[in-house]
């Protein structure tokens, strides 16, 4: 369905991102593999996703917080690819403190990489995609793009910002073929929340099942957590020509979450 089309997807060498960019990969993507980890690992999968799917497979990795290295990661992958159809903006951290203990330097942190780096990616690929006419910009923000909890200043404001990004894009580049949209999921059971869960246990002494139903999915009505493949089947869409029309939109995959 998306032969011949090339991708970025930023934070890719875990959880979310890892799973569009096999799923991207799987319908003839070339993909950007980026994000931090373990070089032989990273290199180790990068082969191991040219070899399965017959697709141009490469990795930076550049810093989200830094726009140097990502203005770097666009040329690099216009370099190896000859374009950048699709990217996809996940990478993101989250750290949890009152406001009025929230460190300066996660707040700085955080708004670089989960907001400021979806924007310096977009601004380096949209030149070639309005030339080219085609491109598709999915931005993973989260239910938290929607909706507040506490003690996540930083974290709901990024993904506010993230999808107030994504509609301004939208309706600018609308003509040229390119669609701008935010995917808005629930937990995901990921590394990172699977270590929440554990460290939730200790910290409530509760079971790690009533962590996930009383604690984390409290206001997820369908209690259980979004699948990556779920997120990855609809970034697939969203890349298609079949999502088109779609633009400008906040997806929620929340289980019901933001409409509790
Ligand atoms: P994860 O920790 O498994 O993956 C995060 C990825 O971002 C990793 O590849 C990591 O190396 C990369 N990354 C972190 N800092 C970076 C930096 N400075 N530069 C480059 N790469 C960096 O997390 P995940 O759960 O897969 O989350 C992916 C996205 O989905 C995030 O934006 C997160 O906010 C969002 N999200 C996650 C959940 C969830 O429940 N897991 C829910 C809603 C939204």
């Amino acid at each position: 369905m998306l032969k011949q089309k090339s991708s970025i997807v930023t934070g890719s060498t875990s959880g979310i991102g890892l799973g569009i960019a096999h799923a991207f990969a799987a319908e003839g993507v070339d993909v950007m593999l980026n994000g931090f980890g373990n070089a032989d690992e990273i290199e180790a999968t990068r082969a191991e996703m040219e070899r399965r799917y017959g697709v141009k497979v490469r990795y930076s990795a550049a810093d989200m917080s830094q726009p140097e290295q990502i203005r770097a990661m666009a040329n690099l992958a216009h370099a190896e690819f000859g374009k950048v159809d699709i990217v996809v903006n996940n990478a993101g951290i989250q750290f949890v403190a009152p406001i009025e203990e929230f460190p300066e330097a996660k707040w700085d942190a955080i708004v670089a990489i989960n907001l400021s780096s979806a924007f310096h990616l977009i601004k380096a690929v949209v030149p070639g995609m309005k030339a080219r006419r085609f491109g598709r910009i999915i931005n993973v923000a989260s239910a938290h793009g929607l909706t507040a909890s506490p003690y996540k200043a930083a974290y709901v404001t990024a993904k506010h910002g993230l999808i107030g990004l994504s509609k301004t894009v939208a309706i600018e580049v609308a003509e040229f073929g390119i669609t701008s949209n935010t995917i808005c999921p629930g937990y995901v059971k990921t590394p990172l929340v699977e270590k929440q869960i554990a460290d939730q246990a200790r910290a409530h002494g509760i079971s790690e099942a009533d962590v996930v139903r009383d604690v984390m999915l409290v206001h997820q009505a369908r209690k259980d957590f979004v699948g990556v493949d779920e997120l990855a089947a609809l970034a697939v869409f969203l890349a298609s020509d079949a999502a088109a029309s779609m633009t400008a939109a906040a997806l929620a995959m929340d289980g019901g979450w933001t409409q509790h």
